[in-house]
């Protein structure tokens, strides 16, 4: 393709709220554009490299034995009602009704539909059986943010498998995984497989598949010993000895205005794991209250699990006033009068500092079990001063970006919807099954945000728009242009997918443009064409070197045949 021609709107300025490198760049390269809130359109270079990371996807579904089929995106309510998540979904779900007042929504993910679907197959000789598409999916996410990382809509491969017994779950699951070990490493990334939490989607195991970075909303946990690696959801913290320090009588203090675990450390001079947080929530609809030590963070998904609740948010001031008959910040757990989970840590302390449920006070020595009941779990966030829930050794944490899913559902759905199959004996069994998700566009962005330097995007060969850019320095120049025009002919011939820069721009411009769009090579053709000779030059570093035509021709194919 010739440069001026292309539709590329590159832009100098992003706006303010592209906060992570990878959505400046995708605007900036114009690779999109954004429509709304979380809603982006793909411009040609953007869905060159979509469709890149979707072939490669395809490539390696197809390779483990799974079947490609396109179900609709507009999906009637009924066997979401059937499995409850049209329920559980809550405000994530975008709602439609027809002229009819038929209720859909826009698929946010496909098991529902699936698993109707394989209501068809009836005999056992037909399964193991894994089916895949690759299709938009709808989310109306609380916080859309980072571009393509958490949109509203956005393309997923989703597969399911089907099968006869837990035992062929666990081949299918096995297969998904190698799959999807070969795809995010022609992909290029560097990411790390976590065990994952299997609360809300019920089910026997998953796993997901982090690319490291900084921008990650993700926190795993890992342990270099022993290899361990999970979700800060689903990493253990381990159950700490009672201590045995004898319990004081509670005592009440007066703390005037002092709200805070900073302000009460201040206050107090002590140090914030004397102290238990009581946080008042709403989990479906009824006030709860939970309670970590001081210095913990609380998870909310741990929370969730251990409430076994669907939606999970913080109390607005009033309902908290209205059950601590207090001002927001002095709420505890004596005499609160409503459901109260303790993490281990609160429940095998004595002599706590908590809330008093009284504007302006604090109680001291309040003791688990003596001064108030609770229903004991692990709901607090795992740390570095944690131990390896595996082997004891150190822990460490770090971030990523969830780009795939895989999942042994179990008979969750298939039991709901009756999905069954007839066993050899002719014996009626639910289907055993999986799911298995990889975010094209999410797996886009997190390339970027390991392939880039200060000046652009640095495209793996693999899943680049175009794999070589020529730049005639001097548009002008007969014996440039000509070279150039050659070349470009060649290249295309031998299918290396080439841009000819021909604008008729300084070539600091073009090598600027070059670099932000990532070309991974970049021919430059100068005065000495007339030599016979060009540069070559990666663009994931700055060396050009000096080739002949024919030399430059066979290292392009030859790099270009590597990603084969
Ligand atoms: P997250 O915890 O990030 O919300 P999820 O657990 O909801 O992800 P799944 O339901 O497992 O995600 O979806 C499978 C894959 O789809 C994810 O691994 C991710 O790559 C992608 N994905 C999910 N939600 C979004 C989104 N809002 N925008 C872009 N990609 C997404
Ligand atoms: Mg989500």
């Amino acid at each position: 393709m010739r440069f001026s021609q292309m539709f590329i709107p590159t832009l100098r300025e992003v706006p303010a709220e592209a906060e992570i490198i990878s959505h400046q760049l995708m605007l900036r390269a114009g690779l999109m554009r954004k429509q709304a809130s979380g809603v982006y359109s793909f411009l040609p270079l953007g869905l060159r490299t979509l469709k890149k990371i979707e072939k490669i996807i395809r490539e390696e579904m197809d390779r483990a034995g799974a079947q490609e089929l396109l179900m609709s995106a507009l999906l009637p309510a009924e066997s979401y009602k059937e499995s409850g998540r049209w329920e559980v979904f809550g405000p994530e779900m975008f709602r439609l009704k027809d002229r009819n007042n038929r209720e859909f929504c826009l698929g946010p993910t496909h098991e529902e539909i699936f698993t109707e679907t394989m209501k068809s197959i009836r005999s056992y000789r037909a399964l193991p059986m894994i089916l895949y598409q690759i299709q938009t999916k709808y989310r109306d996410e609380r916080r859309p943010r980072f571009g393509v990382m958490r949109s509203r809509e956005f393309i997923m491969k989703d597969a399911y498998s089907f099968d006869r017994d837990e035992a062929g779950l666990d081949a299918s699951y096995q297969r998904m995984a190698e799959a999807y070990h070969r795809i995010f490493d022609r992909l290029k990334l560097k990411y790390k497989v976590v065990e994952a939490d299997t609360g809300a989607m019920g089910g026997s195991g998953s796993q997901e598949f982090m690319v490291t970075s900084e921008v990650g909303e993700a926190v795993m946990a890992y342990c270099e010993a022993c290899g361990y690696a999970a979700n800060e959801e689903k990493a253990q913290c381990s159950v700490p000895q009672a201590d045995t320090q004898e319990a004081l009588p509670v005592e009440r203090i007066h703390t005037p205005q002092v709200r805070t675990i900073e302000e009460l450390t201040t206050f107090l001079s002590c140090s914030p794991k004397q102290f238990a947080k009581t946080l008042i929530y709403r989990a479906d609809g009824s006030l709860v209250a939970a309670m970590v030590r001081g210095d913990r963070e609380l998870n909310e998904i741990k929370l969730m699990n251990a409430l076994k609740c669907n939606e999970l948010e913080m109390a607005d001031a009033e309902s908290v006033q209205q059950v601590t008959r207090a001002q927001v910040g002095f709420a505890g757990p004596v005499a609160l009068g409503i459901r109260i989970i303790a993490d281990h840590e609160v429940a095998a302390a004595v002599n706590l500092i908590v809330g008093a449920n009284e504007t302006d006070y604090h109680l001291k020595n309040v003791t688990f079990g003596r001064d108030f009941q609770a229903e004991v779990h692990d709901i607090r966030s795992i740390t570095p001063e944690d131990p390896c829930p595996r082997c004891g050794k150190t822990i460490s944490l770090t971030r990523g970006i969830e780009v795939g899913h895989i999942f042994k559902l179990g008979t969750k759905y298939t039991r709901a919807l009756g999905c069954n199959y007839l066993d050899e004996t002719g014996t009626e069994r639910p289907m055993v099954m999986g799911c298995y998700g990889i975010g094209l566009n999410r797996s886009m962005a997190a390339i970027i945000e390991q392939n880039n330097d200060e000046n652009g995007i640095i495209w793996p060969m693999a899943v680049a728009p175009y794999h070589v850019i020529i730049v005639p320095v001097n548009v002008l120049d007969e014996t440039v242009m000509k070279t150039a025009e050659d070349l470009y002919k060649v290249l295309q011939k031998a299918h290396v997918e080439v841009i000819l820069d021909d604008r008729n721009e300084r070539p600091g411009v073009k090598f600027k443009d070059a670099d932000l769009i990532g070309i991974p090579i970049r021919i430059n053709i100068g005065k000495k064409a007339s030599e016979g000779l060009v540069e070559f030059k990666y663009r994931e570093n700055r060396q050009a070197i000096e080739l002949t035509v024919q030399e430059a021709i066979d290292k392009i194919t030859a790099e270009v045949k590597a990603i084969e």
